[in-house]
């Protein structure tokens, strides 16, 4: 099992441990190439996961041309040393791609899981449209989320018999989080949050880290964050700030003197669902949170101009409001003084599964 940034470690940390309950029918072995070093190192912790195989491959100023290589170069030996029948990736980053490169080159079956997802537009300048497709591409098994990521596969000439429809892991990993969080779980986190949240105010969490939002993109954000906090005193946004320079620039020069922003670091996983569950409204533009907030039955406005995950959007739990400043403050608005607005974008809407992906994905290996 192969992967390197935060939102793979959460969604294939609930596949590893079911893998590994199985000892004796599967040998299982986890490499991480660590294109994030952190934020990964707190998820692996959480989840009681150590990996066989660390590649340390983050790197100051890492551009996609090295990274990509590097993968695929410093996984040859792990896959000579340990010949895998099958390699498992999950989702659609460089690791995705270039790990799903290396396995093809080894003569592996590759697994991927959260297949099928799909913009259809494979000319965007950012890579997760290609790296999805061309791992899909070499794909043997594919692990789609849900019904319309099936679809997708299936328009794209894969053999219906090599999908599975199996909900995502992301779910299985925020039961396992609420479940542990909600049995006197103790969190040095937690705890400070505890210390700068105000009971008496609404929280509007925030984040933020695409590619396409670098730039002007980022700088509207900030703008629309910051008319937010000031038309609302009665709310507190919170906001942990992804490590990407390219992020972390633009939110601090702009929103860091503000009152009711709080500007904090990436949370761990199950201080981020802790904050969740607390949170009146999300603002995002991440994948994983799309998929998250509405078990949660928190309404969720997505900075994208467009998604892979139209599911919750079609539910109506989640709405894309783009980078433009007016409509991210007008939508916010209408949520935060429009009661049936509100109630109806945060009913408990869960297109994303039921918590048993995982097991699902080990029952069909099984079976093969
Ligand atoms: N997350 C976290 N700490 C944070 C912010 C997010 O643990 O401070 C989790 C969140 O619950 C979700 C995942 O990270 O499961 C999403 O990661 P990200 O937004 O970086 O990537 P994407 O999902 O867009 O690929």
């Amino acid at each position: 099992m192969v992967f390197g940034t935060r939102p793979e470690a959460i969604k294939m940390a609930p596949l590893v441990k079911a893998f590994l309950k199985q000892d004796g029918v599967f040998e299982t072995r986890v490499c991480i190439t660590a294109q994030h070093r952190e934020m990964l190192d707190q998820v692996l912790e959480f989840f009681d996961i150590t990996p066989d195989y660390d590649l340390d491959l983050m790197k100051p100023n890492q551009n996609l041309y090295s990274l990509t290589a590097d993968i695929i170069t410093e996984l040859k030996p792990v896959l000579e040393d340990f010949k895998p029948d099958f390699v498992y990736v999950h989702g659609d980053t460089t690791t995705t791609m270039a790990a799903s490169i290396a396995a093809f080159y080894c003569g592996a079956k590759i697994c991927h899981v959260e297949a099928g997802l799909r913009t259809f537009n494979m000319r965007s300048p950012f890579p997760e449209e290609m790296n999805r497709s061309v791992t899909g591409v070499v794909t043997n098994h594919h692990f789609a989320p849900t019904m319309r990521s099936k679809e997708n596969l299936i328009k794209e000439n894969n053999n219906e018999k090599n999908i599975l429809v199996t909900g995502n892991t992301v779910i299985d990993a925020l039961l396992f989080s609420v479940n542990k969080i909600g049995n006197n779980y103790s969190d040095a986190e937690i705890s400070e949050l505890m210390k700068i949240l105000d009971p008496n105010q609404k929280i509007i969490l925030v984040t933020g880290h695409r590619r396409e939002n670098h730039g002007q993109g980022f700088i509207n954000i900030c703008e629309a964050l910051k008319s937010i906090a000031l038309q609302h005193p009665e709310c507190q946004i919170i906001y942990p700030v992804h490590l990407n320079p390219n992020v972390q620039k633009p939110v601090y020069k702009l929103l860091a003197d503000l009152e009711n922003v709080k500007l904090i670091k990436p949370l761990s996983y199950p201080a981020f669902v802790w904050l969740m569950e607390k949170a009146y409204l999300i603002i995002t533009d991440s994948g994983g949170v799309q998929e998250e907030a509405p078990s949660l039955g928190k309404p969720v406005l997505v900075m994208r101009d467009t998604t892979e995950r139209p599911e919750a959007v079609e539910a109506g739990t989640v709405l894309l409001v783009g980078t433009d400043v007016y409509k991210i403050i007008n939508e916010t608005n209408k949520l935060l003084s429009d009661v049936s607005s509100y109630e109806s974008m945060s009913k408990l809407h869960n297109p994303y599964g039921d918590g048993k992906a995982s097991d699902r994905i080990v029952e069909y290996i099984k079976q093969l």
